[in-house]
């Protein structure tokens, strides 16, 4: 049985921004999928698709393994690096963050001085006045150790904090591709035709799904992602949802409104497998749903989410739990005949 903490380490470990899936991310859920599935391929766009055959409905699951990061647009004569966002990087939550470059280097993020006594200053802060430290002495220096186009990512590691829950970069969405994987090990009996997908370039667009749903053209579509909680002090709208109460399935989000009959068919999976789920309204941000629900002539779909703190920081927060009832859940979902 794979055990949440420690899968999520590994992909971690592998995380790439989006367009390097192909590096490490993509190889290294290929090996971990292989052993329940019939057959495993990449398309053009660099989607990992995992099809396990079977006579029923054709079912696509769906959890991008792409991550937000970083990629160096310049590096200056006193060895700054400057960077744009691939993905949505939130300034204010980068200010000290560690990052890692594809070749190990570390660097950290500092706020560009303006003038005395501006480094405390949080409000209306934009990407340009950041920058990354790697250490370098020089411009040379610097431009021996990284290129333009060079990418990194977050550094550090899932680790239990209170409450069964886990704290780290990357939950969006690897701690999805995890859940995929869970059900995956939990469906090896299932009657329906499963596809299922860790899409590329879910967070510059929801990319990759848009390809794989038109091919595929299924049934029945489920992305896998996390959505915000709102058991933080925040001074927005508050949402109803939170961790350790199971993981949620989604109505709406900035890009979609769910298909009621996809949900419908969760909610009566749900019941009959005594798995509590949570009904999720995401006020902003999109997900692949919305592309596999408009893909070719369009498919009945909906979202499960991982309930997850600090969306888009390093220190992304779910709870174990809620992982493993979503696994639990799509497995339910695959053992009918739908
Ligand atoms: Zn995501």
């Amino acid at each position: 049985m794979f055990d949440v903490l420690k899968l999520q380490k590994q992909l971690v470990a592998a995380a790439c921004p989006s367009g390097s899936e192909y590096k490490a991310i993509s190889p290294l859920l290929a090996d971990l999928a292989k052993p329940f599935v019939d057959e495993v391929y990449t398309d053009a766009m660099g989607n990992l698709i995992c099809h396990k055959k079977g006579n029923g409905k054709k079912v696509m699951l769906c959890a991008h393994m792409d991550a937000i990061g970083l990629m160096v647009t310049s590096v200056g004569d006193d060895g700054a690096v400057w960077f744009t966002n691939v993905g949505g990087l939130r300034p204010v939550q980068m200010i000290g963050a560690r990052v890692r470059f594809e070749n190990g280097l570390q660097g950290i993020v500092r706020l560009r001085e303006e003038g005395k006594n501006l480094g405390l200053r949080t409000g209306a802060l934009s990407l340009s006045q950041l920058y990354v430290d790697i250490g370098a002495l020089s411009g040379e220096q610097a431009r021996s150790m990284v290129k333009v186009g060079d990418v990194a990512i977050f550094a550090g590691e899932p680790r239990e904090v209170g409450g069964g829950n886990i704290m780290g970069p990357y939950a969006d969405d690897l701690i999805g591709c995890v859940v995929l994987l869970l059900a995956m090990e939990q469906s090896q009996n299932t009657p329906n035709d499963v596809y299922y997908v860790f899409s590329v370039q879910e967070e510059v667009g929801c990319r990759g799904s848009k390809t794989a749903a038109f091919a595929i053209a299924p049934d029945l579509g489920i992305a896998v992602d996390v959505t915000g909680t709102g058991d933080v002090p925040t001074g927005k709208v508050p949402m109803d949802v939170k961790l350790g109460a199971g993981p949620t399935i989604k109505i709406k989000d900035g890009s979609v409104i769910c298909s009621h009959e996809a949900n419908a068919l969760l909610e009566k999976a749900a019941e009959k497998a005594g798995i509590l789920c949570q009904r999720e309204i995401l006020l902003a941000g999109g997900t692949d749903t919305s592309s596999i629900q408009m893909a070719g002539n369009g498919a009945i779909a909906t979202c499960v989410s991982v309930p997850t703190r600090h969306i888009h920081s390093p220190a992304e927060t779910f709870n174990r739990g809620d992982v493993e009832q979503a696994g639990k859940l799509l497995s339910a979902l695959l053992a009918e005949a739908l």
